[in-house]
């Protein structure tokens, strides 16, 4: 694909252009798919034809940050699961067991709150567009 701030050819995969660290369909000054010159309320390209659009709607970015938190708060690593944290999340809801079983429940003073302020953040990277690591924390 092409970069749609400044044409320059970059990876299908690429989030930020390399050349010129703008995000990719922030801006829309060329196609993504040939690299011509497109007017921002354009919907389609005339040289190719490909939709304007911004393509690339991730589901796990439009999660609410205090959402997140509160599921994490019911339920220990539910916000990271709903994030796309799946192993995390689970990892998280075993271990903060077995450490609560082992503490008859006062590491929760811990867990729960870490937990929660860690769903909220994973959250609001995600929904700023930032790229999110599976076991990335915080
Ligand atoms: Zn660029
Ligand atoms: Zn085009």
């Amino acid at each position: 694909m092409h970069c749609t701030n400044c044409s320059e050819t970059i990876s299908d995969q690429a989030e930020i252009c390399p050349k010129c660290g703008v995000r990719t369909f922030t801006v829309k000054n060329y196609c993504h798919g040939c690299g011509s010159s497109v007017k921002e309320n354009q919907e389609i390209c005339i040289s190719c034809g490909v939709s304007l659009k911004r393509k690339n709607n991730n589901s796990n970015g439009e999660k609410e940050p205090w959402l997140m938190a509160l599921l994490s708060f019911f339920i220990l690593g539910l916000g990271q699961i709903v994030l796309g944290q799946t192993a995390k999340g689970i990892t998280m809801l075993v271990v903060g067991i077995i450490i609560g079983m082992i503490t008859f429940g006062l590491s929760a003073i811990i867990t729960l709150p870490l937990a929660v302020i860690d769903a909220y953040l994973i959250a609001k990277k995600k929904k700023e567009g930032k790229v999110v690591r599976d076991w990335e924390f915080f």
